[in-house]
This record gives C-alpha cells, structure tokens and sequence, in this order.
C-alpha cells in the first residue's frame, strides 16, 4: 500500500502531463479523431494529465464491444464469478485506496481529507454489490388460471448500459455505476465527467487487472454535448444512468426516446435543513454547516435552504457563520484542509454569481460572501464557507441549485407552515430535520416530499439504503434492491403442464 507521502513525491504516469487514453473491449485506445483534452489541478492550475478525447465515433466502437461481450461469453458468468470478480476489484481498489483519493482530490479538489474519509463508502459499496450478486433470483408465483400451468419469474440483465457521471465524486460515482452492473451481468460504458477523469481511468486499469473480461467495462471520457450525448441517443444501448444536473437529464430522457431505453436519473437539488429551537443546538451548527460546506457544497443533496425556527435564528445563524469561518480553507492536498476549492473557473463563476445575487436580492453575508482573492489561495478558484441571513423563500439563492459552499437562512413560525415552505421547489432531494421531539421528527419524515430525510444528522449513506430523488430530482434509485432491479429485466414465464 502507498502512503500519501511517497505518492506526492514519487512521478506518476496520471500526474506527469502525458495522454491518457480510453479504454474499450478491453484495450487502451486514443480517439479516433486523435483528439485530447487537458486535465488541471483547480487548486493550482497545473496540467495533470492531457486526456482522450471520445466523441460518437468512439462511443461506437464502445457500444459494439460492450454488446459484443453481453452477447458473447459474459453472458455465461455466473453469480458467483462475477461475486469473485468483484470481491476482487474492491481489494484492488483498497490496495490503491491512497493513489485513487489522491486523484480525485487532484483532479476536482476535493480535500484529502475527505477523499480518504470515503474509504469505507467505496469499499462497502464494491462488496455489497458483490454479495448481492448470488442474491438476486426471479420468484415462482402461485396462479388462478384453470388447469395446470406452472408460473415463475426470471430476473434477467437489461443488457448494454451507458454510464454518465458527474465530477464531484468521481471514484464514488463511477463504483455506484459500475457496481450494479457487474452484479447484474450488464456490461458498461462510462462516461466521466470532463472535469474529472482521472481516477474513473486509473479505475479501468484495476477493473483489467481484477480479471473482469475484454469489453465488460468500457470507459470513454470526452464532452458531454459530444460523447454523452451521443452515449444517451444510441440505437445499441439499453438503459442510461445518469447522474448530473436536471438541465442535462432533460436532454437524456429527450435523447432516450429513440429506442425508448431505460433510464434512471440522480440530479440536483435545493434540500431543506430544518433546526427547531427545541434541538440540540450545539450539535446542529455543525451538522447544517457541513451539510452545506463539505466538498464546497458540491454535492447534489446539501441542505443549502437552512430553515431555523424563529425564536431561535440569530442566535443559530450565528452559531453556523462562526462554525463556518473556523473551517481551514486551503490545499487540497493539506491533510489539514476542510474546505478546498471549487473544481473549475466555470464553477467559480457560477457560486461567485449567485454570491452578487444574493447581496443585490437583499440577503446579508454573516461570512464568507467573496472568493479568495488574496495570499496562495488566489490562485486557485476558492470560495469561503458563506452563510446568508435575511432570506425570502423566494430569492433566487433561496431558489436554484448553486453547487457551492453558500447556504441560504430562513426563519420560520411553525411546523405545518415549514413542511410546505420547504415542499416549495421543483426538487426532492435531500432533507434535514434536527429536534429532540420524536412526533416532530416523524411528521416531517411523512410531510417532505424527498428521496432521503435525514434526522439529526445529514448525508447519512449505505450502500443497503435506497437513494434517489423525488420530482424534477430524478428517479430510480442508486444503493439498496431497488439499485439492482434498476438493471434487470423481469420476464414472465409460463409453462401448462398437463
Ligand atoms: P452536468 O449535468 O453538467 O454533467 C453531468 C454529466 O453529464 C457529465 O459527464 C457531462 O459530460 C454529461 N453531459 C453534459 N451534457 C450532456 C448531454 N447533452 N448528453 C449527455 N451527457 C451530457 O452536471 P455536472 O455539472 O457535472 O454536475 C453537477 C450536477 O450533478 C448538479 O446538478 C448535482 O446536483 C448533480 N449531481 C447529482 C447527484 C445525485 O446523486 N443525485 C450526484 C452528484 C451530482
């Protein structure tokens, strides 16, 4: 295993600025229009790695050999193998935990810190889906029909799958997609986020080593109007799972439409936090803040609209701008830093946008509320943890989703009247409710129209729950059963036997 320390010494062939190339049917390719595209540190700026780039040609190629092989021999894998297979990859995936967190952290910015921290979540995920492997079985079902007629159910794979991912979490992402297939008995191609394709590809290299067959994993990194979008439209795939933003899963349910594939699609969101005054205060300044500041609020369920019960909302917003401002922004790789930067200057345009909004719609800094412009930091695209008071439900930063470290703070009176305040966005992710009251708790549980509620604590994950979103959030479900059924086909057989 490799320590941090000598991975950041030692040159790497992911690090050192030469072309990473693509993999498909079980060999590493370049495009076939020759083109790459860089891959920088947004910490730094640094050129990490120059990148294949795959447009429809390529997903052409990927998709043959991903049919090819669901047609061909993995086909007749069975359970248990691909139970083997996968077992092995998540010791592979342990052995290089270091060097994969290190670029994830490299290539979107994501602290150290927190790329380490997902250890468990990685693993747990690669060996849950694993076990689910041998679990999966169609029922035999008792019929009315007159006569004898034996009926059953057999679970089959949905077939070719096209993975599009985003960057916030790239080796998270690509396991969560990789996972159900291979347990499944589907075979893949995925599409990384531009942003970040680093680590889905080092990835590839252990999927190879791990003994997974030639074409079972394809990954294709390149543009999402060009790959995605031609992964999303293809005749040959069978189903697409998306990941992303509600704006590009409107064009994947657009682009489906062709051969009418299976789709599931885990967007955004604008996810309440809702701290009554009866909670234990201390403990939810912390839990609202990261729910909001971890990974630079890039992360599709934060509770960025803090709803704080009136009686007590200085006082807590208050509590959270201080907790807030003790968190050490810095180098990503700084196994200090809390809060790195966002991942691109497109990113930072976007947060620093809605930070002019929000002060031109009315609503006040407590802290954070401007980049960092000064020290070593300026280089990079870092934006403090910002907390906002003196929030209408219907600002904009009340409003959109921003995918960044700002959380917007708005009082309110009573509990029927926060229930539908916080029903009151398109979306339905995320939500938070933090109270000592149990009947509290469980009104809210019912009254949030979202996939997941979280009670006094946030972002709680098992690869054994379900998550998903509710409305223009998306559907299906990643993580639990439901993740797997997502990936087969259920056919009905009928057999008279008299
Ligand atoms: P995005 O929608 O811009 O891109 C996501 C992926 O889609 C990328 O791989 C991109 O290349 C591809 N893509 C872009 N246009 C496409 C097209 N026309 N056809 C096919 N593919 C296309 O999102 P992003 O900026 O990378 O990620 C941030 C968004 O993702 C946020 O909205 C966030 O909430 C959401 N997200 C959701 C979850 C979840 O589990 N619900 C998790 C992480 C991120």
């Amino acid at each position: 295993m490799d320590t941090l320390e000598k991975l950041l010494e030692a040159p790497h062939p992911f690090l050192d600025g030469s072309v990473k190339r693509m993999l498909i049917g079980g060999q590493w390719v370049p495009a076939v229009s020759g083109k790459t595209f860089e891959s920088r540190d947004p910490a730094t700026g640094k050129l990490l790695a120059k990148v294949a780039e795959g447009d429809a040609e390529d997903i052409e190629r990927a998709v043959a050999a991903a049919r090819r092989a669901f047609d061909g021999p993995w086909r007749k894998v069975k359970p248990f193998e691909r139970q083997q297979m996968l077992l092995k990859l998540a010791d592979l995936v342990e052995r290089h935990f270091e060097e994969l967190s290190l670029l994830d952290t490299l290539d979107m910015g994501a602290p150290i810190s927190r790329t380490l921290a997902n250890r468990r979540r990685v693993l747990g995920m690669l060996r849950y889906y694993a076990g689910m492997a041998t679990a999966l079985h169609g029922e035999t079902v008792e019929n009315s029909l007159p006569g004898e007629i034996f009926s059953y159910t057999l679970k089959e794979p949905v077939g070719v799958v096209g993975a599009i991912i985003p960057w916030n979490g790239p080796l998270g992402a690509s396991v969560w997609k990789i996972g159900p297939a291979l347990a499944t008995g589907c075979t893949v191609i995925l599409k990384p986020a531009e942003e970040a394709p680093l680590t889905p590809l080092r990835l590839g290299e252990l999927i190879l080593e791990a003994g997974i067959p030639e074409g079972v994993v394809n990954i294709v990194p390149g543009y999402g109007e060009t790959a995605g979008a031609a992964l999303a439209a293809h005749p040959g795939v069978d189903k697409v799972a998306f990941t992303g933003s509600h704006l590009t899963g409107q064009k994947i349910v657009q682009a489906s439409a062709g051969n009418l594939k299976r789709v599931s699609l885990e967007l955004g969101g604008k996810s309440p936090d809702i701290v009554f005054a009866d909670a234990d205060l201390e403990t939810a300044a912390p839990g609202a803040g990261m729910a909001v500041f971890a990974n630079s609020g890039q992360i599709c369920s934060a509770g960025t609209r803090l709803f704080v019960e009136r009686r007590v909302y200085d006082e807590f917003t208050d509590r959270v701008a201080a907790f807030g401002k003790s968190l050490q922004v810095g180098s990503s790789v700084d196994p200090k830093t809390q809060i790195g930067p966002l991942v691109s200057e497109q990113q930072l345009d976007r947060v620093t946008g809605y930070l002019r909004i929000g002060q031109e719609e009315g609503a006040r800094a407590l802290s954070g509320g401007s980049r960092v412009t000064e020290g070593p930091l300026a280089q990079g695209y870092f934006v403090p943890p910002t907390v906002f008071a003196n929030v209408r439900d219907d600002m904009r930063i009340a409003q959109e989703e921003i995918f960044g470290p700002v959380l917007s703070a708005i009082p309110f009176q009573d509990i029927e009247e926060v229930i539908a305040r916080a029903n009151a966005t398109p979306f339905g992710l995320g939500s938070g409710v933090w109270t000592r009251d149990v009947n509290k708790a469980h009104r809210l549980a019912k009254g949030i129209r979202a996939g997941s509620v979280w009670v006094n604590c946030y972002q709680a994950m098992d690869p054994a729950m379900p998550f998903g979103g509710y409305r223009m959030s998306g559907y299906g479900r990643e993580s639990g059963l439901q993740h797997l059924e997502e990936y087969l086909n259920v056919k009905a057989v009928w057999i008279k036997t008299a």
